[in-house]
């Protein structure tokens, strides 16, 4: 009997299976993947993310530092820089081999190459079931991320309206552009592109809301021709949940976190941050109910709620605003290196959402944000 069953090893479930580990829980960590695994991913990794881990990356891992971003949108560009890095490009198959041998460091049992097939609660524990046998706990955390099912045992799925989809490659450069990121508006209604100099490849990638992103895979090629740079078939993605909507994240001894339980930013698509403080906050739920009482499990919703749940909402609110008048916020976001700047503080963490909401909608058309803000969105819960 293990204290606690994770299912899947990406952020949320290594960064979840080391504090179980250093809270001395027994757990065992079930991965489907033999690591290091590809996955497909800008490697964006904010500031905020890398400050909310408990132990140092090594310097190789987080070489190329951005500081710069240039925000193009038809045939004008805006360049800020700032002082400090808000971002780190990583390689995801690196990042998150590290993260799960992190994990391993801290005590917990991993098995690699072991999809779960099923799970389910039966007399104070959950019995879940992979090709190699049935394992039981006393607690399961999903970190399936977004596209497994195993998510539907406390929640809904989401509908396509609540989802985002990006697409990403990797072309080979001698030398790029190092330090600074760029982001195109306009290719898409609902969207952006976005080119990132990792160290030896462009990651050049699409995104935007689900419903807006048909034959995504020819956007690319296009966003890929418009720049200069060579199409390619090598290319994947998948959904990304829109974070900022209350959903159920506990049932019974279960438990959600990362994209399995919606965690990411609805407007940039940002998921590792979330990935990693919410798998951390699930352990140390778990570790307080099994040490105090089972209900104490539901006092996760609440420290995610305290964590990043009103900042992933004024995300969500300012994500909706820029769906609805996208040709203004694209205007608004490329108009002076002075809003691309503010915007990159909330990347790295120092400015919060809400600040730059403030600072931001005083430079709109009044009534554009008037009109939006007289039609609040019910805060239902899926
Ligand atoms: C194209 C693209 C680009 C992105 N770029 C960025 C970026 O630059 N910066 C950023 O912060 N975010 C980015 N994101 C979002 C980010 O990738 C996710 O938010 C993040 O990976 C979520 O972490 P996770 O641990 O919840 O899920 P994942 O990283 O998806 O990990 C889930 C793990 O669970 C395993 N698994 C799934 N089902 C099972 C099962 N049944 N049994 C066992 N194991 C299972 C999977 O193999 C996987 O390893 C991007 C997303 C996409 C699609």
């Amino acid at each position: 009997m293990y204290d606690l069953i994770i299912v899947g090893g990406g952020p949320a479930g290594s960064s979840a299976g080391r504090t179980a580990g250093r809270l001395g829980l027994r757990a065992l960590l079930l991965e489907k993947e033999v690591f290091p695994r590809e996955k497909p991913c800008g490697g964006a990794l904010s500031a905020r993310a890398l400050a909310s881990l408990d132990f140092l990356l090594p310097p190789a891992l987080q070489a190329q530092a951005l500081t710069g971003a240039r925000v193009c949108y038809r045939g004008r560009k805006v360049e800020a820089h700032l002082s400090a890095p808000y971002a780190f490009l990583v390689s995801r198959s690196d990042f998150d081999h590290f993260l799960l041998t992190e994990a391993e460091k801290a005590g917990i049992e991993i098995h690699q190459g072991e999809k779960v097939l099923g799970l389910c609660e039966t007399d104070g524990s959950i019995s879940v079931r992979t090709p190699v046998g049935v394992y039981r706990g006393r607690c399961a955390l999903i970190a399936e991320g977004a596209q497994g099912h195993l998510k539907g045992r406390a929640r809904r799925r989401e509908t396509r309206a609540e989802q985002g989809f990006a697409i990403v490659t990797e072309i080979p450069v001698t030398q790029p552009q190092a330090g600074i990121a760029e982001i195109h508006f306009g290719m898409s209604r609902w969207g952006y592109g976005w080119i990132f100099p990792h160290a030896g490849y462009l990651s050049v990638g699409v995104g935007g809301l689900l419903p807006a992103m048909p034959r995504i895979r020819e956007r690319l090629q296009v966003f890929l021709r418009e720049n200069g740079l060579p199409e390619t078939s090598r290319c994947r993605g998948h959904v990304i949940p829109m974070g900022g909507i209350r959903r159920n994240l506990v049932n019974g001894r279960i438990i959600l976190c990362g994209d399995a339980a919606g965690f990411a930013d609805p407007l940039s698509g940002e998921g590792i941050a979330y990935a990693i403080r919410s798998g951390q906050l699930a352990a140390e739920a778990v570790h307080r109910a099994l040490s105090e009482r089972i209900e104490a499990l539901e006092e996760y919703e609440a420290a995610c709620e305290r964590a990043f749940g009103g900042e992933l909402r004024d995300a969500l609110f300012l994500a909706r605003l820029v769906h609805r008048f996208p040709a203004a916020f694209h205007r608004l976001f490329s108009s002076h290196p002075r809003v691309v700047a503010a915007y990159l503080d909330v990347v790295a963490g120092i400015r919060s959402y809400r600040s730059f909401l403030a600072w931001a909608l005083p430079r709109m058309p009044a009534y554009l944000a008037l009109r939006e803000i007289c039609r609040p969105t019910p805060a239902k819960k899926i």
